[in-house]
């Protein structure tokens, strides 16, 4: 049983193909430069790698192509194998609680709300047109980041604006990364062995965001309206007081969505060092006592540790705190100074089990009062799981 997991965007498309009888990638790549000149693709399957330099007008183009190299390259005999294809959607409003079967009614729903993540959903849109196309008989899932969010009570999600935003024009906090913090979730609920558990998620790449989840529900999130809420990350500010936008707007004579994009792309860890948005860089800077990439790094830190202190209250304590993406599965220094940062908790770190990249670990003591985990995420298989799942139901 075979299901692809797709993530279009604007002029790309990545996908990875499973075997669901084992979740085993069997094979994975990237089309690059659709729509623009010198457009490739590159497949990794079975420890080879095959890249070419193709014409790519469209999506549509890049299915055709992709889905005649998983057969030229037997990686699978037909096309009947494959059963489904997940497709992974940014933004599902309020108006996709849970993943579902794409269907004209749901592309319908998708372009009415597509204007909330205007550079993302109407690309993930164009995967889903280009695979229905070509594909017309295989079922499609359509998986939202958004999704897990939905069941944060009112008082978390409404912002203290007028109530009208809310009503208007659904101005409310939505969050992002949820199908992450949905497999983190599900990760621990098998590594505990039970439904009831109290977690914080924290996912820390470039992007980043923070959840508190309950008997693998979530009940708050850092994330807002729109990503660019919440913790610090590598060019995001995370949570700023708004009434620094028409303030710089006046001092540097440019408009609202042009300090928003400083806001997206020219600050966080980029910001504040003036030197690099990769926390591998920062570090390298802070062994060589570069002020500005120390002081970074520590508010980075600080950040994260404000939303896991806030959570904790929230769920009335934590079972499990957990680290996942670039930053929480690869940086050693990072856990470490989160969790130094939260020994008032009585959180407590093994040196030597947190010195390990990219694998399940439990990184905490034994009588650390709180389990700290590295997992590393895995959103194209939870996405493939979503659409196996509702084909057969
Ligand atoms: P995205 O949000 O784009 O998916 P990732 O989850 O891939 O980002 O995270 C990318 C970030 O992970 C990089 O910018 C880098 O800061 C960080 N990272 C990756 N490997 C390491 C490492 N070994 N040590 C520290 N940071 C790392």
């Amino acid at each position: 049983m075979k299901i692809i997991s797709i993530n279009a965007g604007s002029s790309s498309l990545k996908f990875s193909l499973f075997e669901m009888n084992n979740e085993e990638v069997i094979a994975s790549g990237l089309f690059e430069r659709i729509g623009i000149d010198g457009s490739k693709y590159t497949i990794k399957f079975n420890g080879e790698k095959v890249s070419q330099e193709v014409d790519l007008p469209s999506h549509v183009d890049a299915v055709n192509i992709l889905l005649d190299k998983l057969t030229d390259l037997g990686i699978i005999s037909s096309l009947d194998e494959i059963h489904g294809v997940g497709h992974r959607i940014v933004q599902g409003k309020d108006v996709f609680k849970e993943s579902v079967i794409v269907t004209d009614d749901v592309m319908e729903k998708l372009d009415a709300i597509k204007g909330f993540a205007p550079l993302h959903n109407p690309a993930n849109m164009l995967g889903i047109e280009a695979f229905r196309k070509v594909l017309p008989n295989t079922p499609m899932v359509a998986v939202f980041d958004t999704a897990f969010h939905q069941t944060m009570d009112e008082a978390t999600y409404l912002y203290p604006v007028p109530y009208s935003w809310y009503k208007d024009y659904g101005v409310r906090k939505y969050g992002a990364h949820g199908t992450s913090h949905r497999y983190i979730a599900e990760s621990v609920k098998q590594i505990l062995g039970k439904e009831e558990y109290r977690l914080i998620s924290c996912h820390i790449g470039n992007g980043g965001s923070i959840t508190a989840i309950k008997d693998g529900k979530c009940v708050d999130t850092s994330m807002g309206f729109t990503p660019l809420a919440g913790i610090m990350m590598g060019t995001r500010s995370g949570d700023i007081d708004p009434s620094i936008i028409p303030y710089v707007m006046e001092q540097e004579g440019k408009n609202a969505s042009e300090i928003i994009d400083d806001l997206n792309k020219q600050s966080g860890l980029l910001g504040m060092s003036e030197y690099s948005s990769d926390m591998r860089d920062i570090l390298e800077r802070c062994d060589e006592h570069d002020e500005k990439a120390i002081v970074a790094r520590d508010k980075y830190v600080r950040r994260v540790v404000d939303y896991i202190a806030q959570y904790y209250v929230l769920l009335g304590g934590a079972d499990v705190i957990a680290f996942t993406a670039g930053v929480g599965e690869n940086s050693i220094p990072v856990r470490r100074q989160i969790c130094e940062e939260l020994a008032c908790l009585g959180i407590k770190l093994d040196l030597d089990k947190n010195n390990v990249r990219g694998e399940v670990v439990k990184i905490s003591t034994d009588d650390s009062a709180v389990i700290v985990y590295v997992i590393p995420t895995d959103e194209e298989l939870m996405i493939a799981r979503d659409t196996l799942h509702l084909i057969n139901r």
